[in-house]
């Protein structure tokens, strides 16, 4: 019986990245739509408490093309979504090497195996703020410039255009996802791309917090489960780029005071803003509301309380 609430075909989707904070919260939508997943991830930051117990886990590594051929032939998916990848940008600045072979060769191999496959689909995580920079229009849609300054989003960049190149090539339709600030539980603390998960972890703590600079800066904040109803969306939807955010601007003070209202009282700590930080960044997702019918639908507020709460049963 189908009791999702969506039109969809059933599809065999390989998750890559799905022990992860974005990829798990993913396959867990896709199992509940009906559709059979399977995971595949190296486990170097994901969790396997974090994978669905109705899916298939296949420990393997993406830039290793033996194993992906294996796991290809015994999962034989329709669907590749790939969320595996070197999350740091930090790291990607320190060891440019490392970051272009778990994400760009990584992906190539990946995309390789899937034409060779007969995969139907090939979705994409990439990002919209490290690939906008500072944007002269905001909210910012897909055509803005790409002007990647670190080697992730350089990454990203790229293999957006291997994507163009293999789905042309080999008849694979293509959805790329530019995420925008992606929050929610699962996310890691002790990761640099989460401050919403920095500042929970924080607020729990009573260690306060800390912003760099005036606090103006603004982020665009998505719900991770709107991130994964974009995705499934994104399996029998219009092929293309779409941005994934909710084009409203939060600054870092104004989402301080989301969590003031739920832990009062700590402390607020200056420090120097970081050169090259991106000051202002939120995404245009109307092409995301017209070709798929995608909107987000959590507040600020309740992801927020959300993802504290989730926290808070965790480190009791
Ligand atoms: P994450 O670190 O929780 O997930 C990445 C997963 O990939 C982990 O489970 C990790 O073990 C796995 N992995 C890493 N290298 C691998 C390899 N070589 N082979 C197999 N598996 C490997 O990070 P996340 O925040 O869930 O990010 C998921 C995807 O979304 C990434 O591609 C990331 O670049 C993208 N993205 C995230 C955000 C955000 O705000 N978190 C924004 C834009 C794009």
């Amino acid at each position: 019986m189908d009791n999702s609430p969506y039109n969809l075909t059933m599809s065999k989707i390989l998750v890559t990245g799905g022990a992860g904070f974005i990829g798990s919260h993913i396959a867990e939508t896709f199992i509940k739509a009906g559709h059979t997943v399977g995971i595949l991830d190296n486990l170097s930051t994901g969790k396997k408490p974090n994978i669905p117990a109705d899916a298939e886990f296949f420990e393997t590594d993406i830039t290793d093309k033996d194993a992906l051929d294996r796991v290809f032939g015994e999962f034989k998916p329709e669907v590749v979504d790939h969320h595996a990848a070197q999350i740091s940008v930090n790291r990607s600045v320190r060891e440019p090497y490392f970051d272009a072979e778990q994400n760009i060769l990584g992906t190539i191999n990946l995309l390789e195996t899937s034409s060779r496959q007969g995969v139907r689909r090939f979705m994409f995580a990439s990002t919209g703020g490290a690939l906008y920079g500072d944007a002269p229009v905001i909210p910012s849609p897909e055509d803005t410039p790409v002007v990647p300054l670190a080697p992730y989003g350089i990454a990203k960049a790229s293999v957006e255009h291997y994507i163009r190149f293999f789905s042309s090539e080999h008849s694979m339709e293509a959805v790329v996802f530019r995420y925008a600030n992606v929050y929610g539980p699962r996310q890691d603390p002790n990761g640099e791309a989460g401050v919403v998960a920095i500042f929970t972890h924080r607020a729990l703590s009573g260690e306060g917090f800390v912003v760099y600079g005036n606090g103006e800066q603004t982020r665009d904040f998505i719900f991770v489960r709107d991130i994964a109803e974009a995705n499934l969306l994104g399996v029998d939807g219009k092929p293309g780029i779409y941005n994934i955010g909710t084009s409203i601007e939060t600054s870092i003070k104004s989402l301080i005071r989301e969590f003031e209202r739920l832990r009062p009282g700590l402390q607020i700590t200056q420090s120097e803003a970081r050169p090259g930080e991106v000051l202002r960044s939120a995404l245009d997702a109307g092409k995301a509301a017209r070709d798929l019918g995608w909107k987000p639908k959590m507040s600020l507020s309740e992801g927020i309380t959300e993802t504290y709460n989730w926290f808070k049963d965790r480190t009791k």
